[in-house]
């Protein structure tokens, strides 16, 4: 296994599709990378079912991922699986800092640190996490044979989640704070035809009860009042917050919603930092594989054509 050199002309922080793509493009361009990430694959490990990458009729997540990782390491040095928390910028790039204690020097920097989990921000929600909470259908779904549970959303996340659960669960919640599902049409045609998921519509869940684990959910509809349901599992998909830590320590800027601000070429307002994937504003808003690593490659050429010059 190749040893991790301390300096390097591109530091790629995001091991999801978007680092790991612009790592490809950056190795076909000879620019020694390399990608340190806490989870490779990054959301895209958590997809039950992906149908819409092209070249992919039908893949899981985690096939996905391997399929890309292969690439990235066939190419360039073994992901470093290490958590970013500091980045100084020095005379000549920048000086990262990790979680297991690596101090690497990079030329040029690419934030492609996606977004996390946004949670229902309820009381309980974390001492019943592990206990009935889940963020993660594919991970926990097989704990719930035969089970009662509900998903939390509208989204495309949403609705795979509800199809994925109602393999094996007995019955499947999907609840939903509006009255018309968002996302892929053939996802919610799909749902609309399960007959083990009961959409409820135009409703929160507001409360979260238990002893020791989740038991039940209480639910508000502004129409029909509160009412308790009993469940196993509850699934919160209602959505993603841009992890933006990094980006404020280096001053790059963010618009209102926290996104980082790009130029077409991915570049930020901080010379030497790009960034590429759900981070940004770019892509139309559209956070998917193929837009995070359509970044990537961008991200790589632009990064390619400043390194030569600085020859
Ligand atoms: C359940 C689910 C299903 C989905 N299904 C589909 C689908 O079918 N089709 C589709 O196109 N899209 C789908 N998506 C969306 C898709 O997964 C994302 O758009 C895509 O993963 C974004 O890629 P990214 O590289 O920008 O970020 P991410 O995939 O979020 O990767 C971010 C990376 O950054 C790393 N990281 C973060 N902070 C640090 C740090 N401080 N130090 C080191 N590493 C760090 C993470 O560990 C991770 O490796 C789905 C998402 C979810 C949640």
């Amino acid at each position: 296994m190749t040893d991790i050199k301390n300096e390097y002309p591109l530091v790629i922080i995001g091991a999801g599709p978007a680092g790991l793509t612009a790592s490809i493009y950056a190795s076909r361009y000879k620019i020694e990378n390399l990608i340190i990430g806490q989870a490779v694959g990054g959301l895209v490990f958590e997809a039950h079912k992906i149908c819409n990458f092209s070249s992919e009729k039908e893949i899981t997540g985690r096939e996905l991922t391997k399929k890309m990782q292969d690439h990235a390491e066939l190419l360039s040095d073994p992901i470093l699986m290490d958590k970013v928390v500091h980045i100084n910028r020095e005379a000549n790039g920048f000086k990262i800092s990790t979680e297991f204690g690596k101090e690497i020097l990079a030329k040029t920097l690419l934030l492609a640190v996606g977004t996390e989990h946004r949670k229902l921000n309820l009381p309980d929600e974390n001492k019943f996490l592990g206990k009935g909470i889940s963020y993660c259908a594919t991970c926990d779904a097989m704990f719930y044979q035969d089970k009662t549970v509900a998903v939390i959303g509208g989204s495309d996340s949403a609705h795979t989640a509800s199809l994925y659960l109602s393999e094996m669960a007995k019955h499947v919640y999907q609840i939903y704070r509006r009255n018309k599902m968002r996302g892929e049409t053939a996802w919610v045609e799909q749902l609309l035809k399960n007959k083990k998921i009961e959409i409820v519509y135009n409703t929160q869940v507001i409360e979260l009860e238990g002893k020791d684990k989740l038991e039940k959910i209480i639910l508000d509809n502004p129409h029909n009042g509160q009412k308790e349901i009993m469940v196993d599992g509850l699934f919160v998909e209602i959505g993603t917050i841009p992890r933006t830590n990094l980006a404020k320590e280096l001053s790059v800027d963010l618009n209102g919603f926290e996104y980082i601000k790009v130029e077409t070429d991915q570049s930020t307002n901080q010379k030497g930092i790009w960034a590429a994937g759900d981070i940004t504003t770019n892509s139309n808003g559209l956070r998917q594989i193929i837009t995070a690593s359509s970044e990537g490659a961008v991200a790589a050429e632009s990064i390619f054509k400043y390194l030569q010059t600085l020859k």
